[in-house]
């Protein structure tokens, strides 16, 4: 009987830890191809109209999205017992009382300017000095003290093979001369639209009209700045020719909330589990804009319906087997509005900031060569640790075996593409990141980037990648240490 009973305890012994060993192996299994890819397809239905920020399409996504949480046995970790974060976005709004005069010339908003600030201002016949084509050093030479100033816009020194050039160039001329601007102490600007400008004066307006979005503590508040106007190239003559204007620009400042999801799979170590490995995508994205064959609805399915369906896949895999450490899960809000959701969960974490070990974010994972992907905050001054990029460097050769793209890492890459997507404000809280992303294509933030233009190979094989690091890094002895020397603002 004695025999027995230590035989008894001593295969149960051998069970036991055999079960511990298998424990620490991933488990790549119920990470399936065509959940992912089913997954991203109802995401970036039509139904959802693009799922833009602070829109009820951003909400009945995230409804969606709760749901498929629950059915993969994501515990809700949000306000309230619930899977949600709410907070307030702080929109700012032009308002269409707000006018224009040159000389005795009354200009009409969107149509024949375009204000590109967002202070309320009112100047009454204010000295008005043109001043062409100038070099932003040269405008300290000139008499302009207290005076508008105007100016032909240009592109000298601007780099136009960053993407979405088109709405982003009034933003990069108006940051070549802000310096300049601002030592001669001007009281305002206004720049004529050149040829290629004018030819985007509508992009210029839809991106001006939807307004300025801010968070708690970023752009929540009506803060001074210098009236910016844009004509257009037709004005020349006009504002070249007059020496006084008037306008009066009229602001609206007014919340509305936005959503992160967020849950959890408990880890099964005891002091570990009090440790999260943070798993990271956005849910919403820019909802419907300028016809492009016949199609403005922008689905958004490689962004980033596809780190989504990700998510839900590692969520599965955790559910089955958890790893040491939690893993938490969290599917940010409003980032295309410059990464709101995640600068406010960063401030505000469900979980105690210092117990968040790393945060794993991907975006745009589902497009480009099947071979190759990007990791940044990997390389260089972006690299947030070193045992991080290790883990992850590990779990590709293990897994997927991707030829790494360093080069848009690389802090001269016209793009500055580590600042943007939702690692970047944990980064700055000290928390060691990396950013997955199979990179931009020529189809990025248009109708085109639909669901059926997908790579599902591909994106199995990212979400392989990226679990595979979070595994091992919610299975290590010692969690990852920050580097502070990371560049990171
Ligand atoms: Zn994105």
């Amino acid at each position: 009987m004695k025999k027995i009973c230590l035989l008894t305890i001593m295969s149960l012994w051998a069970s036991l830890s055999l079960l511990a060993q298998t424990s620490q192996e991933p488990l790549l299994d119920p990470i399936k191809r065509d959940e992912l890819k089913r997954d991203v397809y109802q995401l970036a239905d039509a139904h959802f109209l693009g799922r833009e920020a602070g829109t009820i399409n951003e909400f009945k996504a995230a409804v969606w999205l709760v749901e498929k949480m629950r059915e993969a046995g994501i515990q809700p970790a949000g306000d309230d017992g619930t899977y949600y974060q709410f907070f307030d976005l702080y929109f700012r709004r032009i308002m269409d009382h707000s006018s224009l005069k040159i000389g005795d010339k009354s200009l009409k908003l969107w149509e024949d300017f375009i204000p590109a600030s967002y202070y309320p201002t009112r100047f009454e016949d204010k000295e008005l000095v043109y001043l062409g084509k100038i070099k932003p050093e040269d405008i300290l030479k000139k008499d302009v003290k207290g005076k508008v100033v105007a100016i032909e816009a240009s592109l000298d020194g601007i780099m136009d093979n960053i993407s979405l050039f088109h709405k982003r160039y009034y933003y990069l001329e108006a940051d070549r001369y802000k310096q300049a601007l601002y030592e001669a102490e001007v009281a305002g600007v206004i720049y004529v639209a050149n040829s290629l400008f004018e030819d985007n004066w509508d992009a210029m307006y839809h991106e001006m009209r939807r307004g300025r979005n801010g968070v708690e503590g970023v752009r929540d508040q009506l803060v001074p700045e210098m009236p910016i106007f844009w004509v257009k190239k037709n004005a020349l003559h006009l504002v070249a020719s007059q020496r006084k204007m008037s306008c009066d620009l009229g602001i609206t400042l007014y919340k509305y909330p936005s959503v992160n999801l967020v849950g959890k799979i408990e880890g099964t170590d005891a002091e570990l589990k009090k440790e999260y490995v943070l798993f990271s995508a956005h849910h919403d994205h820019v909802g419907v804009r300028e016809v492009v064959d016949g199609d403005s609805i922008i689905y958004g399915a490689d962004d980033n319906a596809s780190m989504c369906a990700t998510l839900l896949a590692i969520a599965r895999s955790f559910k089955q087997r958890p790893a040491k450490r939690s893993a938490l899960f969290v599917f940010h809000g409003a980032e295309e509005m410059s990464l709101l959701g995640s600068r406010y969960h960063a401030m505000h974490p469900v979980v105690p900031k210092e117990s968040i070990v790393c945060v794993l974010n991907g975006d745009l994972i589902g497009r480009n060569d099947i071979n190759s992907a990007g990791l940044l905050g990997a390389w260089g001054e972006h690299r947030t640790s070193d045992e991080l990029v290790e883990a992850a460097l590990q779990a590709n050769e293990e897994g997927p075996k991707f030829i790494i793209d360093k080069s848009w890492d690389d802090p001269n890459h016209p793009e500055f593409f580590f600042y943007r997507s939702d690692h970047a404000p944990y980064a700055r809280v000290g928390i060691p990141v990396l950013f997955y992303t199979s990179l931009l294509h020529n189809e990025y933030h248009t109708p085109k980037d639909r669901a059926d233009r997908m790579n599902y190979d591909k994106l199995k094989k990212m979400t392989d990648w990226i679990y595979l690091t979070g595994w091992k890094v919610a299975n290590m002895k010692d969690r990852p240490k920050y580097l502070k020397s990371a560049k990171v603002n």
